[in-house]
């Protein structure tokens, strides 16, 4: 059993190149919009109200196939939690961005300023496999 489980998606909009879509943490790190699963929600409607509510972004629609977890252990207040974060890939056609309070920034990158953007390498591994989903001549 993990402590934490958290969706979210890799937010993409396909205009003449693909760019990502990548929200600044507090704690300092760059990932993808995401956040806890609450009782009764499905992955998929976690995923969907945590990017409406971090980003202002309501139109989603998700890539069927797509399922990908991360997994990280972390310490809060000298405890170790074990979280897993559930990631779709999910195409919007909106680039306007409101973000929350949880977040310092955003940016829209295409591919490779994303890879050096986001700050963990298991996130890194996670948008190769999404470019590869979605252009696998790539
Ligand atoms: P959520 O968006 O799921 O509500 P949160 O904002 O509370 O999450 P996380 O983004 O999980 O928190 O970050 C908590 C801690 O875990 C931070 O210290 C961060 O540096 C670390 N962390 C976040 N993502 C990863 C990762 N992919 N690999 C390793 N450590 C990570």
């Amino acid at each position: 059993m993990v402590d934490e489980r958290s969706a979210g998606a890799v937010v993409f909009i396909a205009d003449n190149e693909t760019e990502y879509l990548l929200l600044h943490y507090t704690a300092g790190h760059w990932d993808f919009p995401k956040g806890n699963i609450e009782a009764g929600e499905t992955e998929r409607q976690a995923a969907t109200r945590e990017i409406r509510e971090e980003t202002g972004i309501a139109d989603v629609e998700f890539l069927e196939g797509f399922r990908q977890i991360i997994s990280y252990k972390y310490r809060k207040r000298n405890r170790l939690v074990d979280k897993e974060v559930v990631l779709f890939l999910a195409r919007t056609k909106t680039r306007g961005v409101t973000i929350s309070h949880e977040h310092i920034g955003f940016a829209w990158k295409n591919y490779d300023d994303a890879m050096k953007q986001l700050t963990f390498k298991n996130a890194k591994n996670l948008l190769a496999a999404a470019r590869q989903f979605t252009q696998p001549q790539t």
